[in-house]
């Protein structure tokens, strides 16, 4: 078992080769090679251990996909058995296998009632890659090829692929790469930042309109879809005011055009029901999934589609459109005993009734920090907004993200794993998180914010822009 003896190298020795030939995703290699990357060995629950013996809580479920915990033992069986029976076939040639069958069906179960059917991919970049194709075939089926823009949002996170990174807001992905044609970006619904003097139902209803004047512009002969995460999750945990969605479902609604859900983060879960949709009282015509599906033990996501969709793109013949990995397997054969444990378990109900409520009270009480100004949590995914003065919604005069980076160097230095989003700090643990789990996750962020706190004032760094 070579991988055994690699894992039993000293750490500055697996460091070394790192650097020597692991090119990471959205890293600076020669900063880290500078610094060596840490070294997850193994993982339990909430816990992830290093190779340092370091005892971590994973505020972050990995990338935000860890729903069900590590270390669980059913879903490694499962997938050895898989690959003992059938390891792969594909789905292209009217062939299909019981995996992608069940999943399939149990996708359709969970989903909201209108939406039965799905078309599998191994990510969330590919699957939001299938909609733009899907939503651009229906309305070609329908005789109006010239549908084909699709409206997304600035600071938006859809996939690191050439489609999902142009249906992304995040202007550094778009300078490394170019975007893809066909795609508009309107605001985010981002009121901490951008709502000014307004209410956040003001501003809410703000940005949802700049949907329509986006489509009164391109010309609604032109546009296919409208495509929004129903909480911004990269962009940095950014909870939409409550006037925001009910807004954009009216302006799809009045203009007939698609409404893509892109819950990769908050499906299966993440936000105390199965769906965001649910949570937000959105009506979308495809839901796009990944992360939470597999909980991560597989690479597995898809399309979700309406009825509507799925007959319109069906009544165009076949769609020339798939991936090798499509329903893979022994991914689907995880992702569905992965929904199952949630089921039985009831995690979701976990979340909506005691681990929400528990963190809800103390992430709220960080409100008291006086580098902490809006504090956010909707489900189990979390922000807290630093800023050097919270009645004036200040930035800090250092360049964004030097703040944030302090307080997740902290957390990083106290075991702790939460992310900064610029000068944001976001949460997102896994959902079998533990209320005794919660207090040592919010006693590590506590501390991590106030070592940094005063690293800040001694910089000289608290200061408003
Ligand atoms: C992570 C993410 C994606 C991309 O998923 P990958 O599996 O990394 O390709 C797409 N949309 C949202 C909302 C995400 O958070």
């Amino acid at each position: 078992m070579n991988q055994m003896i690699t894992n039993h190298l000293p750490t500055a020795e697996l460091q070394a080769l790192d650097a020597a030939h692991h090119f990471h995703p959205f890293t600076d290699r020669n900063a880290l090679a500078k610094k060596g990357a840490r070294v997850i060995t193994s993982a339990d629950g909430v816990w992830l251990k290093d190779s340092e013996g370091h005892k971590i809580i994973d505020g972050m479920a990995g990338l935000w996909c860890v729903n069900i915990g590590y270390g669980r033992k059913e879903l490694a069986r499962v997938a050895a058995r898989q690959m003992e029976e059938l390891p792969y076939y594909n789905t292209f040639f009217q062939t299909t296998h019981v995996p992608a069958i069940a999943l399939a069906a149990k996708i359709a179960e969970l989903a909201p009632a209108h939406m039965n059917q799905v078309f599998f991919a191994s990510s969330g970049s590919e699957a939001n890659d299938t909609n733009i194709r899907l939503v651009r075939r229906y309305w070609q089926v329908k005789g109006k090829p010239e549908k084909r823009t699709i409206i997304a949002r600035w600071n938006g996170y859809h996939g690191s692929t050439m489609g999902g990174g142009s249906l992304g807001g995040m202007k550094p992905i778009h300078a490394h790469g170019g975007m893809i044609e066909g795609i508009h970006h309107i605001g985010q619904p981002d009121w901490w930042s951008e709502g000014g003097d307004m209410t956040p139902e003001e501003f809410g209803l703000l940005r949802a309109r700049e949907l329509e004047t986006a489509i009164e512009e391109l010309g609604v002969e032109n546009v296919a879809a409208f495509i929004g995460e129903p909480i911004q999750g990269a962009g940095g945990v950014i909870v939409p005011p409550s006037t925001y969605w009910p807004e954009i479902q009216r302006i799809c609604k009045k203009y007939g055009i698609l409404l893509i859900a892109d819950e990769v983060i908050t499906g299966f879960g993440r936000t105390g029901n199965w769906f965001g949709s649910t949570t937000f009282d959105i009506k979308p015509d495809i839901i796009t999934i990944a992360k939470g599906l597999s909980s991560g033990y597989q690479p597995v996501g898809g399309s979700i589609l309406s009825d509507d969709v799925a007959e319109v793109v069906a009544e165009g013949g076949e769609f020339f459109h798939g991936y090798t990995y499509s329903g893979h397997p022994v991914a689907c054969a995880v992702a569905l005993e992965n929904l199952h444990l949630m089921q039985e378990e009831h995690v979701v109900e976990h979340v909506a009734n005691v681990a929400h409520p528990y963190l809800k009270a103390r992430w709220d009480a960080l409100r008291d920090h006086p580098m902490v100004g809006e504090t956010k949590l909707v489900g189990l995914m979390g922000s807290l907004a630093l800023t050097p003065n919270k009645e004036k919604r200040a930035k800090f005069a250092a360049e964004a993200g030097t703040v944030g980076y302090k307080v997740r160097e902290r957390c990083f230095a106290n075991d702790l794993i939460m992310r900064h989003v610029g000068d944001r700090i976001i949460i997102s643990p896994p959902l079998v998180i533990t209320t005794a789990e919660i207090d040592i996750l919010v006693e590590r962020a506590k501390k991590s914010l106030d070592e940094a706190y005063k690293i800040v004032k001694d910089e000289g760094l608290f200061v408003s822009a």
